[in-house]
């Protein structure tokens, strides 16, 4: 029987790597620029921290948090999420009521 992080190890790279960026899957033209559609690779960031967007008349709209990422190719995922239902998952923080309801 599998160790329970090698079985982590082993979901994370199958479920979570984003693969190569290939014209079929993923690239997409966007303003005369080739990008992936998935946004990677994601730009890496040393801490984590929230960003609050406003509307033009400087009203807080949401709150979005940006978590620490040491991975470029890897997809946001909550390790149990991932353990049980070993397949791709996407998490992000929920920072307000509209980030519930889109
Ligand atoms: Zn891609």
């Amino acid at each position: 029987m599998q160790s329970f992080l090698t079985d982590f190890i082993d979901c994370v790279n199958a479920f979570q790597r984003h693969p190569q960026c290939t014209q079929k899957y993923c690239k997409r033209v966007r303003k005369g620029k080739v990008i992936c559609r998935f946004g990677f690779p994601i730009k890496l960031k040393n801490i984590s921290k929230f960003e609050c967007l406003y509307d033009d008349d400087e009203n807080l709209i949401d709150v979005k948090f940006l978590p620490a990422i040491n991975d470029r190719w890897m997809n946001k995922h909550i390790p149990e999420h991932l353990l049980t239902w070993r397949a791709n998952t996407d998490a992000s923080m929920i920072t307000s009521a509209v980030a519930i309801l889109f």
